[in-house]
């Protein structure tokens, strides 16, 4: 029997992780991706992998995540830049930090370790970070690794045919290319982050801009990803633009820092307002950041859904087509947990995660959408 052909749409991190899952269930694997594998949202990410609990799933998805990031560390090349340099959580005042206890449990809950830094041991965990700080949370399994080497390593090790093509439409059994070409497949695997939401515009999609800086080499000194205890709250939050402090030591002596988000931003622009805002927020933690010149600046876009969890799974009505999108700000951390649930869906291969509601279905049938 000829092995089933999988079409996945889009080579960033998320097709990448889904092509490897499906590749080692014995699929042949075509992914579709008209520019550089890894080169949309993945290459605009910060690359954090990082343990999160908005929400039961979420907890569930980033956390099985960190276990299988692990172990494909193991194997990642030297260039994929894997480094388990966890995170620190930082406490602006007392009431901040007698909030996390909470997270600690749900964390250790999850099989995650997490331990309550006061703020003489952050003071000495972290020299850099102004004085007066109330202490962290520190989660010493979280990591950060270089993205778009990752996912190459995941599509050469899957196998895939890698093929420099726009998908238009979904059509019964397959795709039609930019070109016209027809792309039949027994299963196709609708991958392509926020490009999604034009191959299927009855998807509750949003584009959720976000701005990153990177710092000339001689930055402040900074060991751990930092990530104030405010940024769900300013971050996240609701729908306005916000900004909070997160900061990234990078081994070449830079440091990556963000974060921002605004919807409605469609555009790749450098909102420069916003980007000031966010400056000013970092280096009001890390004051030397204030003396420290960019190197570049730049925009990507993530992929939102109303609940702030991706869509993974069978399409709500279009049989054959799944779906690995709407990551929003999780995408790296969260694509390996994504492709075994695929795999789940797909092969009847176990994971846990299929206990939480991922599917496309949540949002309710959707109105039969026209598909050439
Ligand atoms: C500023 C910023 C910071 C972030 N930081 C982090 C972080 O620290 N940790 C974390 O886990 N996540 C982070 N994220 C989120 C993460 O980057 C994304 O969730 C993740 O990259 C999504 O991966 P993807 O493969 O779904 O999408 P993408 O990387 O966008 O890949 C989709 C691919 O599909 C291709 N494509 C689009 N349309 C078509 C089509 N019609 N046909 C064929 N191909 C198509 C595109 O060319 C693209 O390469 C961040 C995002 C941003 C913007």
């Amino acid at each position: 029997m000829s092995a089933l052909h999988a079409v996945v749409i889009g080579g960033g991190m998320v097709g990448a992780a889904c092509a490897d899952a499906l590749a080692r269930q014995g699929a042949r694997v075509t992914v579709l991706e008209p520019g550089p594998v890894g080169g949309g949202a993945t290459a605009a990410g910060m690359g954090h992998l990082v343990v999160m609990d908005d929400s039961p799933a979420q907890l569930a998805l980033t956390a099985h995540s960190l276990e299988l990031w692990e172990m494909l560390a193991r194997d990642l090349p030297p260039q994929a830049d894997h480094r388990a340099c966890g995170t620190l959580w930082v406490a602006s005042d007392d009431e901040e930090l007698a909030a996390v206890e909470p997270k600690r449990q749900a964390y250790l809950a999850a099989g995650r370790e997490a331990t309550l830094l006061d703020a003489a041991e952050l003071a000495c965990a972290e020299p850099g970070l102004r004085p007066g700080l109330a202490g962290a949370l520190r989660v010493p399994g979280d990591s950060v690794v270089y993205a778009p080497v990752a996912a190459q390593f995941l599509l050469t090790r899957a196998g895939a045919t890698v093929r420099p093509e726009k998908v238009a439409a979904l059509i019964d059994g397959g795709v039609r290319l930019d070109g016209g070409e027809i792309l039949h497949a027994d299963v196709v695997v609708v991958a392509n982050g926020i490009g999604a939401a034009a191959l299927l515009p009855e998807l509750p999609l949003r584009q959720r801009k976000g701005h990153l800086l990177i710092t000339e080499r001689g930055a402040p000194q900074v060991n751990h990803q930092l990530v104030e205890l405010g940024y769900l709250k300013s971050a996240h939050g609701g729908d306005g633009d916000s900004v909070a402090f997160n900061v990234q030591p990078r081994p070449t002596g830079q440091l990556l820092v963000g974060s921002s988000r605004q919807f409605g931003q469609p555009e790749r622009s450098i909102d420069w307002p916003l980007l000031r805002r966010m400056l000013r927020r970092a280096a009001g933690f890390l004051p030397a950041l204030a003396q420290t010149s960019a190197l570049r600046v730049w925009t990507g876009q993530r992929c939102a859904t109303p609940d702030h969890l991706p869509l993974v799974g069978p399409h709500p009505f279009l049989s054959g087509v799944f779906l690995a999108t709407g990551h929003e700000g999780l995408g790296i951390t969260t694509a390996l947990g994504t492709a075994e649930l695929l795999s789940a869906h797909l092969f009847g291969t176990p994971s846990a995660l299929l206990a939480h509601d991922f599917t496309p279905m949540r949002f309710g049938r959707v109105p039969e959408a026209v598909h050439a």
